[in-house]
């Protein structure tokens, strides 16, 4: 077998080797996750990149999604869109084009040295022209060229079936399907009663992707779009479906990881998360959102962070970025930065818990010690976003505090009084922490 997985049953492989360098673990121990399919390192044999290992013993990953619509097409727009992304620290792209030359885009978009993804099924219905006439052959022959193309992850709605469609109807969901390829695929099922050939033809699926070793990311088709919607069946029949299609695709020796579920109310999310890792043999799990509330529209960004950082605590690995825009239009530049950048506060809020000794690593001691000493410099080489805190402090001049309480500084005050307390050895205190 000549994908990750078979090359980890006889050894640690290079690409699992440079992953976890970038990463500073064990390398031993990153491929035993692989071989076990609680990581995945998405990697298509055909391109070089910047790797990104996700899931077991890894920090939490941001995905950001770019791409042209029908409704606007401009694809240098989306490549600035990319990089903007990728100069943010976004850890994979996903290019979900569906207007203009949808193969000439991902072809641009595959120059990037990233981990990158996409959804077949858009390219199947552009080029059936209607979802209805989208037949199995077609979407796996576009299935086939992405792979060629050198995409290292396909979304691919393998658990939207039969049962599904059943759940639908049986327990009808107000905002009926969001995801666009469940949409499709539930729509092509409703009209010719024939099973969806992403699950029916699931094993022939499984070959195409070890040729290349291409990661499956089953798609959530059956997420909620509304926290009205969030205990409807659809999405627990799909987890089930998920579950055993996660198994099939390891004992194929093909990576995957599961994609979960949209809006969800905030107490729901520790169960489904827990849910979905135990039904999937604790695959990694990709999230968009999940979104908290549904009435903050120029918002979403934030609610699907804290979505995303309460499912990042409870076991989350791959966070996909939500933009401002998210539910009124297709992002612009400014969307993909702020989103993006509080896609990755959501992620480095669950690393700092699953890091478990190393959180100490992740430059929360030294910011406190920065703070402490009103050492401005230093909080901005600090912080994640650090010209951005800059240009706020400066906004008053050069001071020794800052403006918020100026020359009642609490911070000064104690310090000038006690002097600089003798600090307990970091070592120590990371101990105590843990
Ligand atoms: S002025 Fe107030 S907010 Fe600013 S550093 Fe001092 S204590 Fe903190």
């Amino acid at each position: 077998m000549h994908t990750l997985i078979g090359e980890c049953r006889s050894g640690i492989p290079e690409n699992v080797v440079s992953a976890a360098k970038a990463e500073g673990i064990d390398a031993e121990k990153l491929a035993r996750s692989v071989l076990g399919g609680r990581a995945v390192i998405p990697a298509n044999r055909i391109r070089s990149h910047k790797l990104c290992a996700i899931g077991e013993g890894c920090g939490v990953r941001v995905n950001v999604n770019i791409g042209t619509s029908g409704a606007r097409c401009d694809p240098d727009l989306e490549m600035k869109k990319a990089q903007c992304a990728l100069d943010e620290g976004a850890d994979a792209i996903m290019d979900l084009s569906t207007g203009g030359d949808l193969p000439a885009i991902r072809k641009e978009v595959l120059k990037l040295d990233t981990t990158v993804g996409t959804v077949p099924i858009y390219e199947a219905v552009r080029r059936a022209g209607n979802a209805l006439d989208v037949t199995g052959d077609l979407l796996f022959n576009v299935i086939r060229e992405h792979c060629r193309q050198g995409v290292d992850f396909l979304t691919l709605h393998c658990g939207v079936n039969l049962d599904t469609l059943k759940a639908l109807k049986d327990d009808p969901r107000t905002m009926g399907v969001v995801s666009r390829g469940g949409a499709f695929h539930t729509a092509i099922m409703a009209a010719n009663g024939e099973e969806n050939p992403l699950y029916s033809e699931y094993d022939y699926l499984m070959e195409i992707l070890s040729e290349y070793d291409v990661v499956v990311s089953l798609g959530d088709g059956m997420r909620p779009g509304a926290m009205v919607d969030a205990v409807k069946r659809a999405k627990t029949v799909e987890y089930l479906n998920l579950g055993e299609l996660s198994k099939r695709a390891l004992d194929a020796g093909v990576m995957r990881m599961i994609e979960g579920p949209g809006h969800i109310p905030v107490d729901q999310i520790a169960y489904n998360v827990k849910m979905i890792k135990e039904l999937s043999g604790y695959a990694p799990l990709y999230l968009l959102g999940p979104l908290v509330t549904d009435i903050a529209p120029g918002y979403d960004h934030v609610s699907g962070a804290i979505g995303g950082a309460i499912a990042a605590l409870n076991g989350a690995d791959f966070l996909c970025m939500v933009s401002p825009s998210e539910h009124l239009a297709l992002p612009d530049i400014e969307d993909i930065r702020e989103g993006t950048r509080v896609a990755r506060i959501a992620a480095h809020v669950g690393s700092i818990k699953r890091l478990g000794d190393r959180w100490f690593e992740t430059g929360e001691a030294d910011m406190a010690e920065a703070r402490r000493n009103l050492d401005w410099k230093r909080q901005f080489s600090l912080a994640m976003f650090g010209e951005h805190a800059k240009r706020i402090h400066d906004r008053d001049g050069d001071l020794e505090t800052c403006s918020m309480c100026g020359d009642l500084c609490a911070v000064k005050l104690v310090r000038d009084c006690l002097g600089n307390l003798k600090m307990e050895d970091k070592k120590k205190i990371k101990k105590q922490q843990n």
